[in-house]
């Protein structure tokens, strides 16, 4: 029997994990097997959320051994140190997770599906990576969130303003900044000591191009600047970041921008590994895949997602996005389940557009027909529940219409009862 190995069980890997478990696992036609380095998934777009403290990730994370178990693939717990390509074997941490915690364990496979993700691309500015917290996992979102609620509660009780700087006025940057006011104002009301949102907390947004959100109209992106700015956020942009230290961040000019708090949000690359695997890469370590998402030099390969490269012949380099790892996944499912040796199929990105939240109620963005490929402007609360309908649809890759519906009731009343961030 033929084993596929899939790295990485994020928005895309856990899709196809679960997919290929109905199809191949389940008929005993395939060992699918899936290892990532964490023992439950969490849907990454809803980082900012777990960094703001509106959502609690110990609730929301689904735990990939049940999953394996209702879908028949099995799971291991594990960071993949490095891969074979010559004898088809990939390395990982022992059973405790440390290194120098036990014996590293390898495993055998037919064909690999590297699904790795991305991180943080500090682009070498001096100090970022020292001084800089990130957005690459739940552990970073829960630093962040520990050390934001500590500076909200110390501006209350000693009237210490808490300055956060956000870096990178993309998609993240914007939907942090937008949840993390919201937040202070929640906060303040659960009467943490005397804090005053307007006054006690400052959060900038530094953004190196002429507008926040550059993939999108600028109309949108000035409608997100001035909902921003009606949230008391300071945004900047034509500034670019010189170098980060412990408490500020500096811009080109020489401008110091006072930072009690800084998260790098701008930009990504593939993660390390991907470098030490012998295969071509881009120019941010993606490695290059082709037509079938199959690594450029070895056919037992397949990446795909962030940590993959791409290129559409039409619509050029497919950004880094849960709708492409998604799209992906779907076509990686049906060609890994493929009984035929006809003609192989050819991945096409379809870009469906792409939304932005600005907290509750509120959200832009634009989006394209499957068939006409118009585009239209969509904003407003409108726009914030077609938002929400993103995360929905992942759940129905995972769980099917019975348990999405299910899952999205009890989300819905969590929220009516519980408060709207978490006070500790
Ligand atoms: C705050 C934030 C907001 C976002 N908002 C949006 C949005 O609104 N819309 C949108 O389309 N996209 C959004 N994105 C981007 C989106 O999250 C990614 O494009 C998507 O998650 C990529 O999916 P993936 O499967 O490639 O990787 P990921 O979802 O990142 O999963 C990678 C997995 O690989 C595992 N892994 C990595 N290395 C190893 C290793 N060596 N060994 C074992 N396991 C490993 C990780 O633990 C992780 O589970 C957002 C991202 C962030 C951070």
């Amino acid at each position: 029997m033929e084993t596929i190995i899939i790295v990485g069980g994020g928005a895309g890997g856990l899709e196809l994990a679960t997919r290929l478990g109905d199809t191949m696992g389940a008929g005993k036609r395939a060992r699918i097997l899936l290892v990532d380095r964490s023992p439950g998934h969490f849907w990454k777009p809803l980082l900012h959320t777990v960094a703001s403290g509106k959502c609690d990730p110990q609730v929301t994370e689904l735990s990939f051994t049940a999953q394996a178990l209702d879908h028949d693939f099995e799971f291991l717990q594990g960071e993949v140190l490095c891969v074979d390509r010559a004898h088809q074997t990939i390395t990982l941490t022992p059973r405790g997770g440390r290194q120098d915690d036990g014996v590293c364990r390898t495993l055998g496979y037919d064909k690999l599906v590297l699904a790795l993700g991305a991180v943080t691309n500090f682009y070498s500015v001096p100090g970022a990576a020292r001084h800089a917290m990130t957005l690459d996992s739940v552990a970073d979102a829960e630093a962040f969130r520990r050390r934001f609620v500590d500076g909200c509660i110390r501006a209350g009780e000693r009237k210490e303003q808490l300055n956060v700087v956000i870096v990178g006025g993309g998609a993240t940057g914007v939907e942090l900044a937008a949840e993390l006011s919201n937040s202070a104002r929640a906060l303040a009301d659960y009467r943490v000591h005397t804090l005053d949102p307007e006054r006690d907390i400052r959060i900038t947004v530094i953004e190196r191009g002429d507008h926040l959100l550059p993939h999108l109209h600028p109309l949108q992106s000035q409608r997100a600047a001035n909902h921003l700015r009606s949230l008391g956020i300071d945004v900047r942009t034509a500034t670019a970041v010189a170098h980060v230290t412990d408490n500020a961040v500096i811009d080109t000019t020489g401008a110091a921008h006072r930072a009690d708090l800084t998260l790098w949000a701008a930009g990504v690359e593939a993660p390390e590994l991907c470098a030490t695997l012998g295969l071509t890469l881009n120019h941010i370590r993606q490695i290059v895949v082709d037509s079938s998402l199959r690594a450029a030099c070895d056919s037992r390969i397949y990446a795909f997602g962030d940590c993959a490269s791409y290129v559409c012949p039409i619509k050029g380099a497919a950004p880094p996005r849960a709708q492409v790892a998604h799209q992906q996944a779907m076509f990686l499912a049906d060609l890994l389940a493929r009984r035929d040796d006809g003609p192989r199929p050819e991945f096409r990105y379809h870009d469906y557009g792409s939304l932005v939240s600005l907290g509750p109620q509120a959200a832009v963005g634009v989006l394209t027909g499957a068939l006409t490929g118009k585009s239209i402007r969509v904003g407003g609360a409108a726009a914030s529940v077609l938002y929400a309908l993103m995360y929905q649809k992942h759940l129905l890759q995972l769980h099917g219409s019975l348990r999405m519906a299910a899952q999205t009731l009890v989300d819905w009343l969590r929220a009516k009862i519980l408060p709207p961030v978490r006070l500790h």
